[in-house]
């Protein structure tokens, strides 16, 4: 923002999430003026003066692009520094490179399928072990303490069932023993939640969800809460090299600018459509932190300012559920969620096909269960459509 125009009141006062989003400091190209960030497509930066080091000069290790990416991520989330990785897991995976072989993590029961897989399939053969527990349950979480414990891994709310965990507990509890705490703030954005000031160490996303928007890029992005921890992630993003490339970098900034526009359309519609379920009778169970039966409910209203766009349901059947995925017009029926169309998943044939169906069924991911993640098309024409797709004639 160009603070010359402001008045004194205006230029201490901090502005509204809103204008962050669309002036956060480096959004302009410093050289031209242009109103869009050049793509800064190259790999190495020549050494005009080689008793001077440029301040970039490999695009593993910096790229303008991407370092815009990465102080707007920091910026939106009240962090220390950002950093931009390939892919949502990419970044999970190189918060967990924090650890060591031997250390220990306790992690929420019900995280991210790929999280799973990561700490169940790879990090085990690093020797780093994980309790999973209910997170909504504090003392679980405790009973979980080894001597080797490092870290604490929360997702909230949780994919598909919209569980939460009270953010500040944990973190405050994990902070007494020393432990590091890592919150994936996928399915809130720095719009509705902000993990770091409530006292968390490392913020992740996959921004290939509601910061890119648009379903057409696949990135990560992850933020941390002060300056040591920001070298360790550093010399990990760039030692293991995954990080993301310029042409996404550019996408993801173009598309964060209309995170809040985005984020209040689809919530808007998520709140109708949570609402309208409930009151149908062949819909047994509508799961939305929104809706004044959420078990999560009053903790998530002190963490968080919103609810989201992530609606799940359950119509009572794998039969059932098949022949609304089959009829719906609207929405695309496909993994990922927060774009700027409405997304229809099936986790039990998808995001979770490769849990065992017991423990599938014990965390209520039921064969009827499917999660509506709430574009922005008119919420009337979403519930018209779904009215006809549930309908039996
Ligand atoms: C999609 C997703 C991820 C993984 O991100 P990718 O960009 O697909 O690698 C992690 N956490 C949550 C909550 C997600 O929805």
């Amino acid at each position: 923002m160009n603070k010359d125009r402001l008045t004194d009141k205006q230029k201490t006062a901090e502005p509204e999430f809103a204008t962050r989003l669309i002036h956060f400091g480096s959004e302009l190209c410093k050289q031209t003026g242009a109103a869009s960030i050049p793509i800064y497509q190259a790999s190495t930066f020549h050494h005009f003066d080689i008793h001077n080091p440029p301040e970039f000069d490999y695009s593993r290790s910096g790229n303008p692009t991407r370092q815009v990416l990465e102080e707007y991520i920091a910026a939106l989330e009240g962090g220390c520094r950002g950093f931009a990785f390939s892919s949502g897991m990419a970044a999970i995976s190189a918060a967990f490179f924090m650890l060591s072989a031997g250390d220990h993590v306790i992690c929420t029961e019900d995280v991210y399928g790929g999280t799973y897989r990561l700490l169940t399939t790879i990090l085990n053969r690093m020797n780093i072990e994980t309790t999973f527990v209910d997170m909504t349950d504090l003392d679980q979480v405790k009973a979980a303490l080894r001597p080797n414990t490092k870290a604490v891994y929360i997702e909230t709310p949780s994919n598909p069932t919209l569980k939460i965990t009270d953010i500040p507990a944990v973190a405050t509890w994990a902070k007494s023993h020393g432990l590091l705490t890592m919150v994936d703030n996928t399915f809130m954005t720095p719009y509705h939640q902000k993990p770091v000031e409530l006292g968390v160490d490392i913020v992740l996303h996959s921004a290939t969800k509601f910061l890119g928007g648009h379903s057409d890029v696949l990135g990560g992005l992850a933020v941390v809460a002060n300056e040591q921890l920001g070298t360790e992630l550093k010399q990990i993003q760039n030692g293991l090299g995954n990080v993301l490339g310029v042409q996404d970098s550019w996408l993801l900034i173009r598309g964060m600018k209309t995170l809040q526009a985005r984020m209040e359309a689809s919530e808007r519609g998520a709140i109708r459509l949570a609402n309208w379920l409930t009151g149908r009778a062949d819909v047994e169970k509508v799961y939305y932190p929104g809706l004044p039966n959420h078990p999560g409910r009053d903790i998530h209203e002190k963490q968080s300012r919103g609810y989201g766009a992530v609606v799940s349901f359950d119509v009572g059947s794998g039969d059932k559920a098949k022949r609304l995925l089959s009829r719906v017009r609207i929405p695309i029926v496909a993994v990922s969620l927060g774009a700027v169309e409405s997304i229809l998943s099936y986790p039990a044939m998808m995001s979770h096909a490769a849990m065992p169906r017991e423990v599938r069924l014990e965390r209520g991911i039921t064969d009827g269960l499917v999660r509506y993640s709430v574009g922005l098309e008119a919420v009337e024409d979403i519930i018209t459509d779904l009215e006809q797709a549930l309908d039996t004639d």
